[in-house]
C-alpha cells in the first residue's frame, strides 16, 4: 500500500511511500509551504490517496 499526500493547490506529491505518515510530519518536511505553487499547506486541507499508485511486486501480504 502506497501512501500519497498531494497539494491540493497544484497536485504536487509533498510525500510517496508506503509507510503511513501524519500530515504534520509531511507539512515539517516541506516547512509549511508547497515548494511549487508555494500555498500555505497548513490552510489548506490535503488530499491523501492511499494506495492509488500501485505497483504490485508480487510480494504477498
Ligand atoms: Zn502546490
Amino acid at each position: 500500500m502506497v501512501y500519497v499526500i498531494k497539494c491540493d493547490s497544484c497536485g504536487f506529491i509533498l510525500y510517496r511511500g508506503e509507510e503511513p505518515k501524519t500530515v504534520e510530519a509531511v507539512l515539517k518536511m516541506w516547512g509549511g509551504t508547497c515548494p511549487k505553487c508555494m500555498s500555505p499547506l497548513e490552510r489548506r486541507p490535503i488530499k491523501i490517496a492511499i494506495g492509488l499508485i500501485g505497483r504490485r511486486r508480487g510480494a504477498p501480504a
